[in-house]
């Protein structure tokens, strides 16, 4: 029966409830002693004697914030900010400088490198820990509002604005490396008929299950998939030939219709089906990425007009 199919939830953003890690970076066992006895148990904590080890633990680990040591012998607190400011896997972690000597130079210096906040080691732990969690409470709301920004609610794929900056991303990318960029858009077969026919529940879930198995069926780690506007999906696929896109085009097309998700209203066929259409280029300065976008719309239309349930390639 079409009303128990099972449809999901939508794409949640629950903020969750685990034990906060923090990594310490200081050169003094004591003071990290000192320190952790505490934040223990509150905090899960890790330690770090000097930045090259503690930059290491915070990319491994990946710690929700960093209480770092300004007076570290060799390579100091500031340096090691850098380096941790420098690495995407690490630069989004807050770290607060704890120093046994504040002044107005030392606090300027850390907010400028990007410090979120500056301690003086002689502060009171309660002072300290409220300080520790304003900065992780901002921290969640900054990932939630990237996540919202970025993610498209029903389905949970990426949305258009985070398309946008990956194509972009990738197109550099491949012009650099003169490698090809291909795009597969995607748009689902006679959907409006299968909304008039079982509804805009069902239709929803119709369009989290194909999501669901467009992320499933792509199998390499650079690929990427995003909701593009209503029933239409769009792949970006790094490093792939005019070839390869068709290759990934049909076995998207075969991996819709293997679902077998019913659609008695489908001129074409009783089950959901999808038309696409890809486009393969080397970028150079003389196109641009929306180019691509236009090149594989194109194609795409030439699927719907050759009767649907299908593949269209074009090489730029
Ligand atoms: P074609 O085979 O030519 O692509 O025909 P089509 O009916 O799929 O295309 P058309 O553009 O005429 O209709 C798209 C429909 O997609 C219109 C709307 O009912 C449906 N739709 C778009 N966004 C959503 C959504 O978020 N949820 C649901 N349930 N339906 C949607
Ligand atoms: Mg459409
Ligand atoms: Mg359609």
């Amino acid at each position: 029966m079409q009303n128990s199919r099972y449809c999901g939830t939508d794409a949640n953003f629950d903020i969750d409830t685990k034990i906060e890690r923090i990594l310490i970076i200081d050169d003094s066992s004591v003071s990290i002693d000192l320190l952790r006895a505490s934040l223990e148990p509150e905090f899960k904590i890790f330690t770090a004697l000097n930045g090259q080890s503690g930059y290491e633990i915070a990319k491994f680990e990946q710690p929700d914030l960093i209480l770092l040591d300004i007076n570290i012998p060799e390579f100091n607190g500031y340096q090691t900010c850098n380096l941790l400011k420098s690495d995407p896997d690490t630069q989004a972690i807050p770290i607060i400088f704890m120093t046994a000597l504040m002044t107005e130079e030392s606090e300027a210096r850390s907010l400028m490198l990007g410090g979120a906040d500056t301690i003086s080691k002689n502060t009171n732990v309660e002072i300290i820990k409220l300080r520790i969690k304003n900065q992780i409470e901002l921290k969640r709301c900054k990932d939630l509002l990237e996540r919202l920004s970025t993610t498209d609610e029903l389905t949970g794929l990426a949305n258009r604005r985070r398309l946008n900056e990956f194509l972009y991303q990738e197109w550099r990318n491949m012009m650099r490396a003169k490698n090809f960029l291909s795009v597969v858009l995607i748009d689902i077969d006679y959907f409006k008929d299968y909304n008039d026919h079982y509804g805009h529940i069902l239709g929803d879930c119709c369009l989290k299950q194909v999501a669901q198995v467009f992320q499933e069926t792509l199998s390499r780690p650079v690929d990427f998939v995003a909701r593009y506007g209503g029933e239409e999906f769009i792949c970006v696929l790094p490093m792939t030939a005019p070839a390869g896109a068709e290759i990934v085009g049909e076995r998207l097309r075969n991996a819709v219709m293997r679902q077998r998700i019913p659609h008695q209203r489908s001129s074409i066929a009783d089950v959901v089906t999808v038309s696409l259409g890809t486009a393969t280029a080397i970028p150079d300065p003389g196109i641009d990425a929306g180019g691509l976008i236009d090149c594989a719309d194109k194609a795409l239309y030439q699927s719907k007009n050759n009767g649907r349930n299908r593949v269209t390639c074009i090489r730029i």
